[in-house]
């Protein structure tokens, strides 16, 4: 029976983070393990109040209170099978979900502060490793049926572990060097160490999974020729068309990139230096997009600006800053607007915003302003307002408000335009819809035989929503193939997050 007055003794507290000086000077992890009393005081928060929320505000369906109480009674090992029956890697959402769960917490209703779930479920999770080194599970009996997933990302490997485990032969194609999706190259390694993910595949490869780097489906292998090998494919390609803004002045500059160009390049010069100092970041054609030493703008508020804030200080950067087009969030839920339990619109503070940086509000970029080298040494900005006129965004400049800030390199985050128009498209059969992204039947598939799911089903989205269109995908492509039983399916294809509009 939980605690049902733990709430009322203990405050919300999170793990100190590593301090700025010291994390900036390395590429670790920002949050130290939070250690066994602070996890289980903060699981006694959770009264397991009956109708919980965080169940629907989490789209895996995580059993949230029932791992809260093994947590606050110490039993650890049954945490981590509770944990594991729902998500596949609960190492990743533990770290990197921003945790819809908790803006769902009942707390939320009475004005106190949500249970530390996602903190809670990264110590299940690591626990997990401490235990038994995340123990293969591999199916008893082959089905003699095989599947191809295109894309390594956490879609395309929860689709694949689950697969696995349910005794079909799964091939996982990835056209980059490295498995892992956005998790390998994308996030950097002080959200995400990347052991983490070589931990988990070590033990899909032990349960059977198999990996093909450097295939990049429809120029390396056609679409007929993985059709013919397989009985079934799923496309995960993720969302990967970064947005552009081909008609600001100066946009053609060098030192204007994609804010990917400049994570890309940063987290595999920290990959290749393992223990060691990393190189200057360079892009393959050997362009310079390294921060240090320089004045970085970055453009756009979400995960990927702030990556690239963390990413310039710890490369050396004279000074950042960061602009938003839309003005400064309040900092407390407004109930009119978005009430409990679905997600408020508040100003998110990263750990990379302590680190430095200024934000600037309501401001869009002009010019990106040539040096008269062809360089950009400034990025001309104005004051804005935005609203929504018949479902389109119209930005309007104010008369006057026009000014400078210095800028040597200069990095789109602007968001995504969905899945990459790539020869693999045509080759299946599948066009993107008007988001960029693949629709699909209410069975995961996208044509007969190829299902989709991830970030290139839905645009552009999180690693909770990416494992758990993975996980049901595999349940529909289990069945697709004859499969016994039924394999978990937390959503359907038109399953959206928690809203009041
Ligand atoms: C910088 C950044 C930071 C983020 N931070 C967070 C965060 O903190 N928390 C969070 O929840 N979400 C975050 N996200 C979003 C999250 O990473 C994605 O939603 C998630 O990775 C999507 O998973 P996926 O498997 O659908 O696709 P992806 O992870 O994008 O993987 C797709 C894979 O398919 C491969 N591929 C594509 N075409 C082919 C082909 N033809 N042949 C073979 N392989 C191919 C790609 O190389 C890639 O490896 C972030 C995104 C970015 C860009
Ligand atoms: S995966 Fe995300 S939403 Fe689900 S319980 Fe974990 S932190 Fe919450």
């Amino acid at each position: 029976m939980p605690d049902p007055n733990g709430f009322l003794r203990y405050d919300r507290r999170l793990p100190a983070r590593r301090p700025v000086p010291v994390r900036i000077s390395d590429w670790r992890e920002v949050y130290p393990p939070a250690g066994e009393e602070l996890i289980r005081e903060q699981a006694t928060r959770c009264m397991d109040c009956g109708i919980p929320f965080c169940h629907d505000g989490c789209p895996l369906g995580n059993r949230i209170p029932d791992w809260n109480d093994l947590v606050r009674t110490g039993n650890w090992d049954a945490a981590v099978d509770s944990l594991h029956a729902t998500n596949n890697f609960p190492e990743f959402t533990g770290r990197l979900c921003p945790a819809p769960c908790e803006a769902a917490c009942v707390l939320g209703l009475g004005g106190q502060q949500p249970v530390t779930i996602k903190q809670v479920e990264v110590e299940i999770a690591d626990a997990a490793v401490a235990r038994d080194g995340l123990r293969p599970r591999p199916a008893s009996v082959s089905t003699g049926r095989s599947v191809a997933v295109v894309g390594s990302g956490p879609a395309g490997l929860a689709a694949a572990q689950q697969l696995a485990r349910a005794g079909h032969t799964v091939t996982v194609y990835e056209r980059d060097d490295a498995i892992g999706g956005l998790l390998r190259y994308g996030i950097p390694d002080f959200k995400l160490e990347k052991q983490h993910i070589d931990k988990r595949l070590a033990q899909l490869t032990a349960e059977g999974v198999r990996f093909r780097t450097g295939v990049d489906v429809g120029v390396d292998v056609t679409a007929e020729q993985l059709r013919a090998e397989h009985d079934a494919v799923l496309l995960a390609c993720g969302a990967l068309q970064g947005r552009d803004t081909p008609e600001t002045p100066g946009r053609a500059l060098r030192g204007v990139h994609q804010a990917m160009a400049h994570l890309v390049a940063a987290n595999r010069v920290v990959a290749a230096a393992g223990d060691g100092k990393p190189a200057p970041a360079t892009l393959p054609d050997g362009t310079p997009i390294d921060a240090a030493g320089k004045h970085v703008v970055i453009i756009g508020g979400g995960d990927t600006a702030a990556d690239c804030l963390g990413v310039a200080h710890r490369q050396g950067a004279a000074g950042v800053h960061q602009l938003d087009l839309y003005p400064e969030p309040p900092t407390e839920r407004d109930a009119a607007r978005d009430p409990w339990p679905t997600w408020p619109w508040v100003l998110r503070n990263y750990p990379a915003h302590e680190e430095g940086g200024e934000r600037v509000f309501a401001v869009a970029v002009q010019e990106f302003v040539d040096d008269g080298t062809g360089q950009v040494r400034a990025v001309r900005i104005a004051e804005v307002t935005v609203e929504k006129v018949d479902g389109r965004r119209i930005v309007t400049a104010l008369p006057g408000s026009e000014r400078e800030i210095p800028a040597d390199l200069v990095l789109l985050a602007i968001g995504f335009e969905g899945t990459e128009e790539q020869p693999l498209l045509a080759q299946f059969g599948v066009t993107r819809n008007g988001r960029g992204a693949i629709d699909s039947r209410p069975d995961w598939q996208a044509t007969d035989g190829v299902f989709v799911a991830g970030d290139m089903h839905r645009g552009a989205s999180l690693i909770v929503w990416a494992i758990a269109e993975g996980r049901a995908a595999a349940a529909a492509i289990h069945t697709y193939l004859g499969g016994v039983g039924d394999l978990p399916a937390p959503v359907d294809p038109a399953r959206q997050p928690l809203a009041a509009r």
